[in-house]
């Protein structure tokens, strides 16, 4: 007997199948599936919403991936650096607008420079903060070695994105050599998981050649290694990268946005205790995007409070929003009239973490 959407919901294990049938909804269907991650979530980790603080340290970057507009060989950005004065004053921003926590984002780089400067970062942002912010880093590919310095000096969370858990599928949006490789980045995620991060992990929705099914896979990727945290958001095509050729073939941006918010809901009710990003990609395209993916279970947003004269410089993709106002930067009252709570002062760990390392 073949099993209608509202018998899927209500199974205790997803199969592949299930999953596909969840993200291929319809509008209609999505009802049902947006209801039941809600439930979920409210039961898992409360209506609450946990902010990180995002300063976008530097848009230079050792890699070229193919879809990103800051990627080595784009000869139209300015590249710049927050010098460290510029970061400490945004984290005393952070600090003193009682934000539990930081998100500090940077091209790739692991030159000895480089390495060196995010500890000493981190070093004077604790003492600065006294402790009370919880640092996420997302500074891409380190050795094991720098993985466990920058923890041990206060890096407590790190987002490193599979971007696609299909390896056919990676190596079409990546250059194919050493820098890019497949193999080294799952090898840098397991590496995280190992030193003790709060590991976090995501991929692009609606890249060229993409299927539904490979966004299965990425959704059970993410269980299988159990990861603490995820974010995750449309792909938007950037003029000057390579895989602008392909920008006829993508779907409609309503659809991917719509897809984004599904795949939010599907892992919710994978992974039921995580955090989960409303991701800033996904603003760009939808108005009040955050909000409806914290509808869908998202429940972590991120604030961009780079300073403003750098903003325009990490573009990693087209129509990035530009924030300014405090209402604009944390949507409170809107969060707020949906039924959810920004918790102020709040580290926002994830609780998935929490119980798999009380074991
Ligand atoms: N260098 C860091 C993070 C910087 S970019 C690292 O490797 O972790 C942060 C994320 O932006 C990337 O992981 C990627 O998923 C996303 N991104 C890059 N280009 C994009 C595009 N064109 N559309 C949507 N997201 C993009």
């Amino acid at each position: 007997m073949k099993l209608s959407f509202k018998d899927i919901l209500n199974k205790k294990e997803l199969s592949r199948d299930d999953i596909i049938i969840l993200l291929n909804a319809t509008q209609q269907e999505s009802k049902l599936l947006f209801a039941k991650s809600k439930e979920i979530r409210l039961k898992h980790v409360g209506n609450k919403v946990y902010l990180r603080g995002l300063i976008e340290l530097s848009n230079i970057c050792k890699k070229d991936c193919l879809y990103c507009g800051i990627r080595k060989s784009n000869k139209h950005v300015c590249r710049y650096n927050l010098t460290d004065e510029e970061v400490l004053r945004t984290v005393k921003y952070a600090y003193d607008n009682n934000y539990g926590s930081l998100a500090i984002q940077s091209g790739e780089l692991d030159n000895n420079i480089f390495v060196e400067r995010v500890n000493n970062l981190l070093i004077k942002i604790k003492e600065l903060t006294k402790g009370k912010l919880h640092i996420t880093l997302s500074c891409g590919e380190q050795s094991e070695e720098t993985y466990l310095k920058w923890n041990k000096n206060g890096g407590n969370r790190y987002l490193l994105r599979i971007e696609s858990s299909t390896k056919e599928l990676y190596n079409k949006i990546h250059p194919n050599n050493e820098t890019h490789s497949f193999e080294k980045r799952i090898e840098a995620l397991k590496a995280l998981r190992k030193t003790g991060y709060q590991t976090g992990t995501g991929v692009m929705i609606g890249l060229p050649f993409q299927t539904t099914e490979n966004l299965a896979d990425d959704l059970l990727f993410m269980k299988e290694i159990d990861i603490d945290m995820v974010g995750m958001g449309p792909y938007l095509e950037q003029k000057d990268t390579p895989l602008y050729k392909f920008k006829d073939s993508l779907k409609p941006i309503e659809e991917r946005y719509f897809m984004t918010l599904k795949m939010i809901a599907v892992l919710r009710i994978l992974m039921k205790n995580i955090n989960i990003a409303a991701t800033t990609a996904l603003e760009a395209i939808g108005v009040n995007g955050r909000e409806k993916a914290i509808t869908a279970g998202a429940n972590v947003i991120m604030p961009n409070i780079t300073p403003a004269v750098y903003r325009e410089n990490y573009m990693i993709y087209e129509n990035k929003p530009l924030p300014s106002s405090k209402e604009i930067l944390v949507p409170e009252k809107r969060i707020k009239k949906i039924g959810y709570k920004i918790e102020w002062g709040d580290f926002g760990d994830s609780a998935h973490f929490k119980k798999r390392t009380q074991k």
